[in-house]
């Protein structure tokens, strides 16, 4: 493919961003990223854990090779975004633990372990002394849980401007503008801008999350296949005098879900709601209540530190749960529906992607995830 060949990929999230970056670091191609506003999407709402084994559930199977691929290209991702460029994602391999707040969650929670086992996913059982000795910040109410090192995680937003960083190095046009219409001519597209412009491209990808506002051209299976699925979190920053957690805490309290997850820099993030309500994009007295109601049962120290952001999201779901990924006609290419594994996905999506459309050959099967199961 040559310098002459235009790619647009049509959303600048971390899915966008990490395939700019990837096509750019491969090929020397002329790339645009089309987006009015990248921080607008989930990206900058998610967590950030790269999280197969917490993340694995009954159904959702074939997905977990990707997953642990993923998570394993995240460590030489942040190496070379590292030496090559001096930025850091705020990768933090401390692990994650699963906890149980009362016996019956605790049941859930090896009934749990037991479906990891099965998967071949490494976990262990640890008893209070052992989770008092490498998590000391937990409530003493807390009696036993499990530990895995494969769930880790990188701070979102810092991993997201570092692939858009690397991509501007590597020559990518970043163009502050909303795709709102797709027309192919002869051989390749014209892209309509909100601001009334046009611009050209050779191949398309469309990795726009997913909006209220459909795209003129885009397939209408891709939009029948797309759901939002609400999330909210919240954002605390411990202070000098407060211990804060060292690892990711996944836990259960009353049958309810959620985890906290604490970075390098002091911020802490305490999720999430997991709603099929559209896109209401209002913070809700009760659902930030009840996060940080069970936040509290777990590590009762966060009570003490300050409330930073409470922030809303919507993961980019597909109708049967699983990422769409791959062509959907000739030149025309898709990576949506990463719903709540978008952040560890993006790395291998964005390597897969960049891979198709340059061939000859992949080194990633995406197979599995093709849009022409969805028609
Ligand atoms: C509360 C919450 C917690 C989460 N936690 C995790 C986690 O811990 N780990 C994990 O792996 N995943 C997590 N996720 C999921 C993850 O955030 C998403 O799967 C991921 O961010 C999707 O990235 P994306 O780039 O595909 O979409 P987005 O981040 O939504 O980006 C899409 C981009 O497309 C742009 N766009 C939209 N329409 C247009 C248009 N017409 N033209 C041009 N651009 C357009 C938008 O402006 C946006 O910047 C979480 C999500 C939520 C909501």
């Amino acid at each position: 493919m040559s310098k002459d060949q235009k790619i647009a990929i049509i959303g600048g999230g971390i899915t966008g961003a990490s395939i700019a970056y990837h096509l750019a670091s491969t090929k020397s191609l002329n790339i645009s990223v089309l987006d009015a506003d990248v921080a607008r999407g989930a990206t900058r709402v998610a967590a950030g854990m790269l999280a197969p084994v917490a993340e694995a559930v009954y159904g959702e199977e074939r997905l977990l090779d990707t997953m642990l691929g993923a998570a394993r290209y995240w460590g030489e991702l942040a190496e070379k975004l590292r030496d090559d460029f001096g930025l850091d994602v705020g990768l933090r391999n401390t692990g994650s633990l699963l906890i149980g707040a009362t016996p019956n969650d605790t049941v859930e929670i090896n009934r749990a372990k037991s479906f990891y086992d099965r998967l071949g996913l490494a976990c262990t059982y640890l008893s209070k002394s052992e989770l008092d000795s490498i998590e000391p910040t937990l409530s003493p109410m807390i009696s036993g849980g499990i530990f895995t090192e494969i769930d880790n995680q990188v701070d979102n937003r810092k991993a997201h401007i570092a692939l858009i960083e690397a991509s501007k190095r590597l020559g990518v046009d970043f163009v502050t503008h909303d795709a709102t219409q797709i027309n192919r001519i002869g051989d390749s597209f014209e892209i309509s801008l909100e601001d009334e412009t046009c611009i050209k491209a050779d191949k398309i990808v469309l990795a726009f999350g997913v909006t209220k506002d459909a795209i003129k051209g885009v397939p209408d299976f891709i939009y029948d296949s797309l759901r939002p699925v609400r999330g909210e979190v919240i954002r605390i920053r411990t202070n000098k005098f407060t211990p804060a957690p060292e690892r990711i805490v996944r836990y259960l309290v009353e049958g309810r879900s959620g985890y906290i997850v604490p970075r390098l820099d002091g911020e802490i993030v305490i999720g999430a709601t997991q709603e099929e309500k559209g896109f209401d994009a209002s913070t809700k007295v009760r659902s930030t209540y009840e996060l940080l109601r069970d936040a509290l049962r777990v590590i009762p120290a966060l009570g003490e530190m300050e409330i930073a952001e409470i922030n809303v999201g919507f993961r980019p779901a597909t109708n049967d749960n699983f990422p769409i990924l791959g062509q959907v006609e000739q030149d025309l290419f898709c990576a949506l529906g990463s719903f709540r594994h978008g952040i560890l996905l993006s790395s291998i999506i964005g390597r897969g992607i960049a891979e198709m459309i340059s061939g000859p050959t992949t080194s990633i099967e995406l197979g599995l995830f093709t849009p022409n199961r969805l028609r």
